[in-house]
């Protein structure tokens, strides 16, 4: 039955980072399709508001308040989740953080907030996650990266850097545990109108210059993002492993 191979049903996902933007429109999108899911960030008011819209829509929903660069309080709820809701079968690593400055005067704090969210966040939670999936002999992994996991722009390299880290942890997380029945993959998204990116939203510089750039000639809809989430999360990427799948409108593929 082709449904059946895209079904979510009876699955539990685990998004990091998913009280809005990218991140809250993948869980929904994981929900649409059977997942029951746990929606993770740092603000416990923020994510209680995004379960009650979950629920309200008829969803099965969870709360998880853990900052992914607090590694004890990871491993705490992903043992917690485990434990009291059921086996966490897809993790989405997307909480991510941007910073804007000139390479030269790159604040240090900042290259060190950058890399702990967007890097050992991602390697930690994967990790604590991975090691519940190991013993099951199964569960889908998707780190999302960026177009910044191929291309750089001025004042985002450390940005650009950590993405190119999560292509390559991707890979790395798909050589060690692929043999345990695990799929990793990456989901790379061009731009998309979310907080993250207000200040470029904001800017008709900026946008004429995207929708110039972009093939597909626009931003991108964060329900764009769903299809390609919901292919990692299923059956019907079963042999599919340690990839990154740009969702980009073409921007990758031209120059
Ligand atoms: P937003 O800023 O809108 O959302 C980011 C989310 O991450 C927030 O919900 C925030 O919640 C959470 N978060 C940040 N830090 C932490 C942390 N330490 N622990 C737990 N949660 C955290 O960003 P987007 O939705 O735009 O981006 C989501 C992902 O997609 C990021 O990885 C980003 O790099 C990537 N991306 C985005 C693109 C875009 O066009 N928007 C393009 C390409 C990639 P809270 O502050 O409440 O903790």
């Amino acid at each position: 039955m082709a449904n059946s191979l895209f079904s979510l049903e009876g699955r539990l996902a685990l998004v990091t980072g998913s009280g809005q933007g990218i991140g809250f429109a993948l869980a929904r999108g994981l929900a649409e399709h059977g997942a029951s899911v746990v929606l993770n960030g740092r603000d416990a008011a923020r994510i209680g508001s995004a379960v009650d819209k979950l629920r309200d829509a008829g969803f099965k929903a969870h709360a998880s308040t853990f900052d992914v660069t607090d590694f004890q309080a990871v491993d705490a709820d992903v043992a917690r989740i485990e434990a009291e809701i059921g086996a966490i079968d897809i993790l989405i690593n997307n909480a991510g953080v941007q910073f804007r400055a000139p390479l030269e005067d790159f604040p240090e704090e900042q290259w060190e907030r950058l890399f702990k969210t967007n890097v050992s966040g991602a390697f930690h939670a994967g990790k604590a996650v991975a090691r519940h999936m190991i013993t099951r002999g199964m569960g889908k992994i998707i780190n999302i990266g960026s177009v910044q996991s191929e291309l750089a722009r001025p004042n985002i390299a450390p940005y650009t850097a950590t993405k190119g880290a999560i292509r390559n942890l991707t890979r790395g997380m798909c050589a060690d545990w692929a043999k345990y029945g695990l799929q990793i993959n990456a989901i790379a998204p061009g731009y998309f109108r979310t907080e993250m990116n207000q200040a470029l939203v904001d800017n008709p510089e900026f946008s004429a210059w995207l929708e110039k750039r972009t093939p597909a000639g626009r931003w991108g809809n964060v329900s764009e993002l769903i299809g390609a989430a919901v292919f990692l999360a299923s059956d019907a990427s079963s042999f599919v492993n340690g990839h990154t799948l740009y969702v980009d409108g073409g921007m990758t593929a031209s120059v």
